[in-house]
């Protein structure tokens, strides 16, 4: 279907103007100034009206790229017996691939990292292609499942996905291999898995808790040297490990043969607005626990400094959905997913300054550039028509019970955020339109 976005604000990485998007067949056909759309207005009107679906902007109304998100948790695979929260009616309360995806698109996200850390893990390429095509048929967002770097997340062998002699062949080659809160412990092995992954083309994301953040960061570029892996960092957490990041960013550029192919690192939105503080309040151990935990202000402003001076290159959700009886236990994360772009629009533009197409750089194109998805994450003639219109000033109170995410736990509910996603389409598909 023709779609007409006439006379928004253009703004992404490389763009900032005010003028008109043309979509058809799920591609952008046509980016043209407002000047453009004037002078085609003008001789329309002698001709006939313009075909297609028309959405009329204005300066207020931002036009970008689809949010690219490098970390999510979507829960699927699970076992059985994993999905009931013994809700008194006997409702399935877990987030499911169906919720998990709507929570993606009402956040403005159109690709979607989900981590392997599922029951059972996801540790080979018809697994991770049966999930994909599950998506696919859903039809909302573009989902990319992680595989893990080991067998069964076990930490003991490579994953069968690593361990297939023929690489490059398989039913389905995952951007981002991980194995999601636990690195391989074996020093051996971890080296092996990303050989493996840099020949398979894979980038490796390491969570990095083992024996502590900063150790962990260092041990992980200290093994992935030599290997060829291009490695990522997720959730960075602190004011240390961000300072070791900018050494090793140093020590690894341009490309020094004793170093990891190339090194980027993500930050999530809680991390860059909330603090200890805020989980000592909602309880350390329940429903303020996420890992790494909430740091000190210290901490919070550090990372703000790191994605200012790309030391830290994106922002990534860690959507980590639980049912509220698996929080009381101690499960860690929050639901994020349909709060991102509010709160780091809030805390990077309003709070900290950062421009509108720095935050856009750190939400969809800088991201899709380093999972290699071409086609996608800016504005840009032939792309995919991956398009989400911002309110980036309305004013919104986050409510976590409307959220589409089964996940309800949130440090965000009550607060006033700016930004409001108005409208989502993946592939030129519209997937999410606000009600009102
Ligand atoms: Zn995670």
């Amino acid at each position: 279907m023709r779609i007409i976005f006439r006379n928004f604000h253009i703004i992404d990485a490389f763009t900032d103007m005010t003028g008109t998007v043309i979509i058809d067949g799920g591609r952008i056909v046509e980016v043209i100034s407002k000047e453009e759309t004037q002078r085609r207005a003008a001789l329309e009107a002698g001709c006939g009206a313009s075909r297609g679906l028309v959405f009329d902007g204005n300066e207020q109304l931002v036009l970008t790229s689809g949010f690219v998100d490098m970390h999510a948790h979507f829960r699927e695979p699970a076992e059985s017996s994993k999905l009931d929260d013994s809700n008194s009616l006997g409702f399935v309360k877990k987030e499911t691939l169906e919720s998990a995806s709507l929570a993606a698109a009402r956040g403005g996200y159109t690709s979607v990292v989900c981590m392997a850390n599922t029951n059972p893990a996801i540790d080979n390429a018809a697994a991770a292609s049966a999930l994909k095509h599950r998506a696919d048929a859903l039809g909302l967002i573009r989902l990319y499942p992680a595989v893990s770097l080991s067998e069964r997340m076990r930490g003991e062998s490579l994953s069968p996905y690593l361990s297939e002699k023929s690489e490059g062949t398989s039913v389905y080659n995952p951007p981002l291999l991980s194995e999601d809160g636990k690195d391989i412990a074996d020093d051996g092995l971890f080296a092996a898995a990303m050989r493996e992954a840099a020949k398979r083309g894979a980038l490796v994301s390491c969570h990095c808790d083992f024996g502590g953040e900063d150790a962990a960061v260092e041990r992980a570029v200290r093994i992935g040297a030599g290997t060829g892996v291009r490695l990522h960092i997720a959730h960075i957490s602190t004011k240390r490990t961000a300072d070791i990041m900018s050494r090793q960013k140093k020590a690894s550029a341009p490309l020094a043969p004793r170093t990891v192919q190339t090194l980027t690192a993500e930050a999530t939105p809680h991390h860059i607005a909330l603090t200890e503080r805020d989980a000592d309040k909602a309880g350390v151990e329940t429903f303020g626990k996420v890992a790494p935990p909430l740091r000190g202000e210290t901490d919070r402003l550090a990372l703000i400094e790191a994605l200012r001076d790309g030391v830290i290159d994106v922002i990534a959700t860690d959507h980590a959905p639980h049912a509220p009886a698996d929080k009381q236990g101690g499960a860690p994360g929050f639901s994020g997913l349909e709060t991102a772009f509010a709160v780091c629009n809030t805390i990077l533009v309003k709070k900290n300054d950062f421009s509108p197409q720095k935050l856009f750089s750190l939400l969809s194109a800088t991201p899709a550039r380093i999972l290699g998805l071409s086609g996608r994450g800016f504005i840009a003639k032939g792309n995919y028509a991956d398009i989400v219109i911002l309110d980036t000033e309305k004013e919104i109170i986050v409510d976590s019970g409307k959220f589409a995410s089964r996940g309800k736990n949130t440090l965000f509910n009550g607060w006033k955020l700016s930004g409001s996603v108005l409208l989502t389409l993946c592939d030129g598909k519209i997937v999410h339109h606000a009600a009102d």
